[in-house]
């Protein structure tokens, strides 16, 4: 299409704002899918995400328009997740568009995370859109969300647009405004031709799809392209779009968002933000590119079964085809033997990860501890970032041990202002700030240690604040505090699975806490099982669990053979969950309940 019929946009929002719904409606209305096709939320695609309500990969897709002006438009729309995770994903998609549809639920208003997005569709020059949803439900309040436009976001109410997702009242007026409002795409200063990667995607049997928008120039099946980062050398097997299944075209032309099939085996070859250009008629500049993504979290994942490592090993791969900010590689651990270490943006995507592992690939899997990145001074003047407790070295070599700290932004109505300050505190955390937003809501900005809230804190401020509660944070560099080492001994063996490190004021309570847990979910076995919590090699706390001598057949009188087998059978299935641990088969049920201590 001509640049002027061109609009690029996609949808931000706090997550449940309604994104998915309204790109549903916005389907339906420009008929690129009939209603009777829609299944509720097409866009997202894995199951996962639709349990969860989450986006975890933005599908760009295309729809024509017969706008009231009598022009028909290709209006280019990408949906993109809202989760604090996946800014970078946000960010990413920002990139191909020229502006965003800002949804704000009318029920709850502004939220940590619309702040957060706003900002980055400001850093990148997009129009924004305000659009208030959900104005079918009678808790909508207006004059709220206005107040909050115009004081958080600094964008005036007259901007405003009220819709709902649910029922399509101000849809249309919601498609003309993005015609009208939103500039069309512009060519580059610069010569040559030239696409943005703002996504990937590896599919099993066309292999790598590259979601691109091209910014000059014009590709097609048998153009022969260069990716800018790598100096990789190929040739376009195919061009399109998605409306919204994939749907090959004659040429993708400057100002469009569609795919792009490189003739590449390997998916590692191409990088998201990366540049493609054409070899005969090259730019000569990649085009601004993304920051690269770096895991702030990780934890170890096993095969609960050691035969199962291979498959273990392949799913992986598979799964970081489809997602280029989960890593991974091969480390051995005492106890469980050979598995994987695995890097991971946050809490919610380790979730992910792990869910998909077990579900979508079928594998037994135990994940250990969660762990951030600490810089450990050594007093020889060396610097060892360590992100598995395990190698924490011996302290009377450390000097001193920093940790990476988040400044938080927590969002709440004003009457939790008390318990949020506490739950701060109780996570080593500080207030900095206190801002109110309106007459009702307050901003709670906070340095907090990320390992802090690498589990719970999350939870716990949606449940203390009755789900109205939000955040987002941003890294906040590094800084030192008293950090120990605490181990677990199942008689008298360290679980290397069961470390962690900890602030020497926590390592009391966790390490009795942890004790306490393990002999609730660890079954009675043969002989008595001892389970110790120590740090630097004292024991500080300690618990026993009796021995049992556990014969299911006892049970069965007689001779009823098919129960005696079931029996057997369901007692394999029992040890098959359990991971021998020295002499002891601890469930997988242990590994989850040492996670969920804090
Ligand atoms: P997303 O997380 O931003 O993609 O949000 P979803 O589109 O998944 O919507 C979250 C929830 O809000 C779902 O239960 C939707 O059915 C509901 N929802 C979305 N839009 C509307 C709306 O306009 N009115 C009402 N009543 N519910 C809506
Ligand atoms: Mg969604």
């Amino acid at each position: 299409a001509k640049l002027e019929l061109i609009r690029n946009f996609c949808i931000i929002a706090h997550i449940d704002h309604g994104k998915s719904t309204l790109a549903d409606r916005l389907l339906e209305l420009t008929g690129t899918v009939a209603k009777r096709d829609l299944q509720e939320q097409l866009l997202d695609g894995m199951d996962l995400e639709r349990e969860r309500g989450i986006t975890i990969k933005s599908h760009p897709v295309r729809m024509e328009y017969a706008a009231g002006d009598g022009n028909t438009y290709e209006l280019n729309l990408i949906d993109t997740p809202g989760h604090v995770d996946f800014a970078y994903e946000v960010s990413r998609s920002l990139g191909a568009c020229e502006g965003a549809l800002l949804l704000i639920d009318a029920t709850q208003g502004v939220q940590a995370q619309t702040v957060a997005n706003v900002n980055l569709a400001f850093k990148q020059n997009l129009k924004v859109i305000p659009v208030i949803n959900k104005i079918d439900l009678p808790a909508a309040n207006l004059e709220l969300c206005y107040e909050q436009m115009e004081e958080v976001l600094a964008l005036p109410r007259e901007e405003a647009l009220c819709v709902s997702g649910k029922t399509g009242e101000g849809v249309k007026e919601l498609l003309e405004a993005v015609v009208s409002r939103i500039p069309h795409p512009e060519l580059l200063d610069i010569p040559g031709t030239a696409a943005l990667i703002f996504d990937s995607n590896y599919d099993t049997y066309r292999g790598v799809v590259n979601y691109v928008r091209v910014k000059n120039g014009t590709f097609r099946r048998g153009t022969r392209i260069r990716l800018f980062n790598n100096g990789i050398e190929s040739e376009v097997k195919e061009v399109g779009f998605f409306s919204p299944e994939m749907r090959a075209a004659d040429e993708l032309t400057a100002g469009s968002v569609g795919y792009l099939l490189p003739n590449l085996k390997s998916p590692s070859d191409t990088k998201m933000g990366d540049t493609i250009t054409d070899v005969k008629d090259p730019c000569p500049e990649p085009l601004p590119g993304f920051k690269e993504v770096r895991p702030m979290v990780f934890s170890g994942i096993y095969p609960i079964d050691t035969a199962d490592y291979e498959q273990l090993k392949a799913s992986m791969g598979k799964l970081q085809l489809n997602d280029a900010a989960f890593l991974y590689q091969a480390e051995t651990s005492a106890a469980l033997g050979f598995g994987f270490r695995c890097g991971f943006l946050g809490l919610l995507h380790m979730e992910i990860i792990q869910e998909r592992l077990r579900r979508e690939y079928n594998c037994d899997i135990i994940a250990t501890y969660p762990s951030v990145i600490y810089n450990v001074y050594m007093k020889s003047g060396e610097m060892i970032p360590v992100d598995n407790p395990v190698f924490l070295p011996d302290p009377s070599g450390i000097e001193r041990i920093e940790e990476p700290i988040i400044n938080c932004h927590i969002m709440i109505p004003s009457e939790y202002i008390g318990d949020v300050m506490n739950l701060v505190m109780s996570k080593r955390g500080i207030c900095t700030n206190t801002v109110s937003v309106d007459a009702r809501h307050v901003i709670i900005t906070a340095e907090i240690p990320m390992h802090e809230i690498l589990i719970d804190f999350h939870d716990k401020l949606k449940s203390m604040t009755r789900g109205y509660g939000s955040m987002d944070y941003e890294p906040a560099g590094y800084r030192a505090d008293k950090l120990v080492k605490l181990d677990i001994l199942v008689n008298g063996e360290p679980v290397d699975a069961f470390s962690s490190i900890v602030h020497t004021d926590m390592a009391y309570g966790r390490g009795r806490q942890l004790a306490e847990r393990l002999k609730d979910v660890i079954p009675p076995q043969m002989f008595q099982i001892a389970i110790q919590a120590a740090v630097g090699g004292k024991v500080i706390a300690r618990e026993s669990i009796r021995a049992m001598r556990k014969d299911v057949l006892a049970k069965c009188y007689g001779g009823d053979i098919t129960r005696k087998r079931k029996l057997l059978e369901k007692q394999k299935e029992g040890k098959k969950r359990m991971k021998q641990i020295g002499q002891v088969n601890i469930p997988q049920e242990a590994f989850v309940a040492v996670l969920k201590a804090t």
